[in-house]
């Protein structure tokens, strides 16, 4: 351990005590146990329920992971054309869409609904995915293997014959409960993304979730935090409220267990965290997220930046009329982590710290780690520096991040931390420029509501005590 480096807990295996299996090798995968020295808070602890549940999904995991028995049985059956009833293993099979942000929150989504279910969670990783991520499950792998029987899974949209929707439509199946598991086809794809006009609108209701519930495959394809939805599924209801008796944690429990970065991501983060950040008794992180649709300049949103950062007393407020001294021997010293595809923003509070002294006396500097200038999903070392940014934010006290950003909900997230969003900017800057969080938990940007019949969804004043509009964005949900 650095000097340097922050160690207020005295937690030894992993962040969080308990949440880890102790089955790993330490080396393979640092983060995992290393995160705990660089974390200075821990907002929630796991309910024991949760710990019980995640050691039987482990031990689940292991017995039906790639190229065990059990999994060749289950390709054999994949390969007959028809589920089965009774068998071993069934599994909830991820398939990665969009940027990082986005997977990690539908990662976590996925994993979610495969302990409310009791299947084995298998990601069909893309070259872009190879080594971000360390394994989550001891002794086992959660790689889908190359040679996986369904080979166009890239490919499946909602047009395609298999998803639960089309079938239903044509007939293919049917939503009827005593449906026999044997009629029912090998698998089902599920389209749970923004595009709700077409996506699998009945996934959350539960007649259909027990007709989804007799597939021994199930294949996922989002690009939304959907946990605040399947709140509003009955069947889920009585065991959600024994694994998160707070709802806000859930994100950041299921975060840390199931991702932790590999070495080489590591490597960046602890390198950037300590040479720049570790010694600065503050640390604020902003991310600056500017999506296609904004057509206002860099000038203008910094503006709102400095707004927001007025109102909210976020940023140290700079000294207009001169220079002040330090107020004390030993002056605070504070951090600014600028996380965004461009130099524009780092540059101009570069400028603004050296050319002004601010108000406090305290000492600024600020931080980029690097400038993209573009999203290049598709390759690799992209996303790991992608997600080392994704930590280095987390690991800040403070937190500006830009509304509808999954980059920068992962970011708040995993931090355990209420971010102020700064409300996207359409023409003018919005009044207010930003909002404060009520919860740490991301938002569902795009859920899918009142879809379902009579008793097959909660009810409305049962599932608005759990779920609230989200700040950032009108016509999204989230946890609190
Ligand atoms: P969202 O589009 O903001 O919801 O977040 P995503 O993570 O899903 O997609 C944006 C992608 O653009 C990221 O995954 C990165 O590849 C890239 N990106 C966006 N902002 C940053 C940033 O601040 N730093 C880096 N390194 N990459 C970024």
């Amino acid at each position: 351990q650095n000097s340097s480096t922050p160690s207020n807990n005295n937690h030894t295996n992993g962040l969080i005590d308990g949440l880890i299996s102790p089955n790993f090798d330490r080396e393979s995968c640092l983060s995992r146990y290393e995160s705990a020295l660089y974390y200075k808070t821990i907002p929630y602890m796991p309910s024991s329920y949760l710990l019980q549940k995640l050691r039987n999904y482990e031990a689940l995991h292991k017995k039906c992971g790639p190229n065990t028995p059990l999994y060749k049985k289950s390709i054999e059956q994949l390969n007959s054309g028809h589920s089965v009833e009774l068998m071993d293993c069934n599994y909830v099979v991820w398939i990665p869409y969009l940027g990082l942000g986005n997977r990690i929150l539908t990662l976590v989504s996925t994993f979610l609904y495969a302990i409310l279910t009791n299947r084995v969670m298998l990601i069909h990783a893309t070259d872009d995915m190879v080594d971000l991520f360390c394994e989550p499950f001891p002794d086992t792998s959660w790689i889908l293997p190359p040679d996986f029987p369904i080979n166009n899974i890239m490919q499946l949209d909602v047009n395609s014959d298999v998803t639960y929707r089309n079938m239903l439509n044509k007939h293919v199946i049917s939503n009827d409960p005593n449906t026999k598991v044997e009629s029912l086809p090998s698998y089902v794809y599920v389209h749970l993304s923004h595009d709700i006009e077409h996506s699998d609108r009945l996934f959350y209701c539960n007649e259909d979730q027990i007709i989804i519930g007799k597939f021994n495959w199930l294949l996922l394809h989002s690009d939304l935090y959907f946990v605040p939805s399947l709140y509003s599924t009955p069947l889920f209801e009585e065991e959600l409220g024994l694994l998160f008796p707070a709802k806000e944690s859930i994100f950041y429990l299921l975060a840390h267990y199931l991702i932790h970065p590999t070495n080489p991501v590591w490597g960046l983060v602890t390198r950037y965290y300590n040479s720049y950040l570790s010694k600065a008794d503050e640390k604020i992180g902003v991310q600056i997220r500017v999506f296609h649709w904004v057509r206002v300049s860099s000038e203008v949103i910094f503006q709102q930046i400095l707004d927001c950062s007025n109102k909210e007393r976020v940023l140290p407020e700079i000294d207009l009329n001169g220079t002040t001294a330090s107020k004390t021997n030993e002056p605070k010293s504070k951090a600014i982590l600028v996380a965004s595809l461009y130099a524009d923003y780092y540059e101009r509070f570069k400028s603004m710290y050296y050319e002004h002294s601010v108000k406090t006396g305290e000492f600024v500097s600020v931080y980029q780690p690097s400038h993209e200038e573009r999203q290049q999903t598709e390759i690799q070392s992209h996303n790991q520096k992608a997600l080392a940014e994704i930590y280095l934010l987390s690991l800040c006290d403070v937190l500006m991040t830009s509304a509808y950003s999954t980059f920068g909900y992962i970011g708040y997230g995993l931090a355990g931390v209420k971010p102020i969003f700064l409300i996207t900017v359409h023409d003018k800057i919005p009044d207010p420029p930003c909002a404060r969080a009520v919860s740490m938990e991301p938002c569902n940007l795009t859920p899918l509501l009142n879809t379902c019949t009579g008793n097959s969804t909660v009810e409305k004043e049962k599932f608005e005590q759990h779920v609230k509009q989200c700040e950032d964005v009108e016509h999204g949900i989230k946890l609190f």
